[in-house]
């Protein structure tokens, strides 16, 4: 590593973060080579304007997917993963992972080699972004997904394979359960362990960024041991380790009188089906929603359709020490190269990493440059396509756009 900068350090649990601290990137594959060098400049301008020259970002390229392989054979070599470890973040792109390479999923393994348990997804609206809602400002909540467990475990077998007539066997002799000879079997762990780490998580960011209530959302009805006490869980999580910052529902009405006091976050919990009615009407009703892996997936992606599509929906996959911030969208192939991408979801993903390392003042730039830069309609052909009468702008034309707007707001500023 030839790039003059300091590792960020965690002691006792909490970030220290040196004015010049070293940020890897993995560029990603199809589109990823775009979206990172625009969203590099973008993020570069933001801690520029926000704080002069006392501090900068030190990007170290780091390598995975085809760039890897091309360099070392490997599609994620093991000094990728060391070198995440031992710098706590990076700003990744979206990976391709070629079939029969012995990876399910390239995304996947990182996150698992780094115990990244929760995937973070805001979802936010930005103004001049074009929205089925009618009041798509009202759209602005968090949604914390479990990433380890749930049915994403891997933890399946084909219809017909040994191993799935063998479980349907176990089932029948131990349990006097009966599944048909020709079911495929999926198995749905989901854990205490698993479940408090992520609503912890989600609790400690309500009150670090003065959110007003954390939903637990889950489909406790049906599966109850699994989705049930993944409710069950969350309120002891609640109640055990924050008892005096947290109410239930319950309390809200016999001691608040229905108004969340300050300094407090409501703990409550709602039905997965519900839910994707509840985010449209009224979606003013969420702050923060912990939920297990699978609903969190469903959800995030109908929620990032409110507020502009996948191009602009940012995330960030959270372990206890280490962060990796990426869009939701994958490599999109089918418009790799072309510079016509829209980089805002890893745009917006350098803002959640500038966030998190207590660079604030960085961060509230973006968004708001990025709003500025929509309703001048100059935006990319994913938008362009939905808002009469836009500037169809490249991917670094958009970001030169983006950077003229953040040059010209003052810290603090609002659209
Ligand atoms: P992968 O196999 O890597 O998931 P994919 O094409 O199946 O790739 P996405 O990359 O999520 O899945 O893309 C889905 C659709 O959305 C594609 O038509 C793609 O062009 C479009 N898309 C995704 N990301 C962007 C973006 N940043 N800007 C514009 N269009 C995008």
């Amino acid at each position: 590593m030839n790039v003059t900068g300091e590792a960020i350090r965690v002691e006792d649990g909490s970030l220290h973060v040196p004015s010049q601290p070293l940020i890897p990137y993995i560029e990603g594959d199809g589109i990823g080579p775009e979206i990172s060098r625009a969203a590099r400049a973008v993020l570069d301008a933001a801690v520029e304007r926000a704080y002069g020259g006392a501090r900068r970002l030190r990007w170290v390229e780091i390598y995975a997917g085809e760039k890897a392989q091309k360099r070392t054979g490997d599609l994620l070599p093991r000094e990728t993963l060391e070198a995440i470890r031992e710098l706590k973040v990076a700003l990744k792109g979206p990976l391709a992972t070629p079939v029969g390479s012995g990876h399910r999923s390239l995304n996947v393994t990182l996150r698992q080699e780094l115990d990244l348990y929760a995937c973070v997804r805001p979802i936010r609206h930005l103004p001049g972004v074009p929205s089925p809602l009618q009041d798509p400002q009202d759209v602005d909540f968090v949604i914390f997904r479990e990433n380890t467990e749930d049915v994403y475990a891997g933890i399946e077998w084909e219809s017909g394979s040994p191993e799935a007539r063998r479980f349907a066997e176990l089932l029948r002799e131990h349990f006097g359960v009966e599944i048909r000879p020709d079911a495929g079997v999926g198995v749905k762990p989901i854990s205490e362990f698993g479940t408090k780490r992520l609503v912890r998580q989600a609790i400690a960011y309500a009150l670090r960024h003065g959110r007003k209530r954390v939903t637990l959302m889950h489909k406790g009805n049906i599966m109850k041991y699994t989705e049930g006490a993944f409710r069950k869980w969350g309120y002891e999580v609640a109640r055990e380790e924050f008892p005096d910052q947290t109410i239930t529902e319950e309390e809200l009405f016999s001691q608040y009188d229905g108004k969340i006091p300050e300094g407090k976050v409501l703990i409550n919990d709602r039905i997965a089906d519900i839910m994707f009615q509840h985010v449209i009407t009224p979606p003013r009703e969420f702050d923060v929603i912990a939920t297990p892996n699978l609903n969190g997936d469903y959800l995030s992606d109908a929620c990032a359709a409110q507020v502009g599509g996948v191009g602009m929906a940012p995330g960030a996959n959270l372990g206890d020490e280490v962060g990796v911030f990426e869009p939701t969208h994958g490599t999109a192939p089918d418009i790799a190269g072309k510079n016509v991408a829209n980089p805002t979801a890893l745009i917006l993903s350098g803002a959640l990493l500038l966030d998190h390392l207590g660079w604030t003042e960085a961060a509230e730039l973006i968004p708001e440059a990025l709003a500025r830069t929509f309703l001048q309609k100059r935006v990319t052909g994913d938008l362009a396509r939905l808002l009469e009468g836009a500037d169809r702008l490249s991917t670094d034309s958009f970001a030169q756009a983006v950077i003229e707007n953040i040059r010209a707001l003052s810290p603090g500023e609002e659209v």
